[in-house]
């Protein structure tokens, strides 16, 4: 009944996605071809004096488009996942330069990275591109400016682990949480936030595809992602991500032998 209760959810997503670019393309769509039109028409009218004005209107709803396609692919794609042994922290830091631009002087950031922090199984990629998404929300979340809060931490959840991790298994995990100080989601942009192409965001500006592709990643990377946020308060994101070699892990392979110790 699990099973079919995620293959159902699946097709749910997997309609949302396609619906959801079939609405996002047209409406590409309906401005290239209304530049078009208008070009032509002042061709034949010989009026060549604003035309570069449109052509480039047309230009611009056209790399639309193809960054669309790229997410998308990007989303179709994340099957196929590199995964390596991570420092977090030293991913962090090596992104901190690019995080520090994307969010503007308005923005305060700082990052809290946990001394001794264990290797995550995880693509490299893909969480950097998780990070990147979540400081642009993070930023869009914050307008007139306010804090954003890097965190790294390691997670030993054991069978008593409260209800809060249900959906992780037992096992360790690398912590990896992105805190703002922005205007919070009431809670039904909360229960939304992850649907593809869920955006409440103006046309243009919002895809609706980063939060459903985190979500996506978490998932394959056998981790967790969960959003605690408070109108007018800020919003938490916290990626779990497996320890390298954790019990978890090591599970599915095969459960572990007792080795006896010599003396
Ligand atoms: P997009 O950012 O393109 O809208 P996402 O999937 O990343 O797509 O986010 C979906 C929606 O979740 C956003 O439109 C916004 O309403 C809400 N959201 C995401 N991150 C935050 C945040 N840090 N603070 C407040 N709301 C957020």
């Amino acid at each position: 009944i699990e099973e079919q209760l995620r293959q159902s959810q699946k097709m749910e997503a997997i309609g949302q996605l396609t619906g959801g670019i079939a609405h996002d393309f047209n409406n590409i769509l309906t401005g290239i071809i209304g530049s078009l039109s208008v070009i032509s028409r002042r061709i034949e009218q010989g009026r060549f004096d604003d035309l570069s004005r449109f052509m480039q209107a047309a230009s611009g709803s056209a790399h639309r488009a193809a960054g669309l396609i790229q997410r998308l692919l990007a989303f179709a794609r994340r099957q196929s996942l590199d995964v390596k042994p991570l420092d977090l922290n030293r991913l962090v830091q090596a992104m901190e330069e690019l995080l520090r631009r994307t969010l503007g002087e308005q923005i305060d950031l700082s990052t809290v990275l946990a001394p001794d922090l264990w290797l995550a199984s995880a693509d490299e990629n893909q969480l950097e591109s998780a990070l990147l998404n979540l400081a642009i929300n993070a930023r869009d979340a914050m307008p007139q400016g306010g804090k954003l809060t890097i965190e790294t931490a390691n997670v030993r959840l054991d069978q008593s682990h409260p209800s809060e991790h249900d959906d992780l298994s037992p096992g360790d995990y690398l912590l990896i949480s992105v805190t703002d100080t922005g205007v919070g989601m009431t809670p039904q942009v909360k229960a939304k936030a992850f649907d593809p192409f869920f955006t409440t965001k103006p046309i243009g500006q919002g895809t609706g595809l980063g939060l459903s592709m985190i979500y996506g990643f978490a998932k394959q990377s056998n981790g967790h992602v969960r959003i605690d946020s408070e109108v007018g308060r800020g919003t938490t994101i916290r990626l779990y991500l497996p320890r390298i070699g954790s019990q978890t892990e090591r599970d599915q392979i095969d459960p572990p032998a007792e080795l006896p110790l010599g003396r």
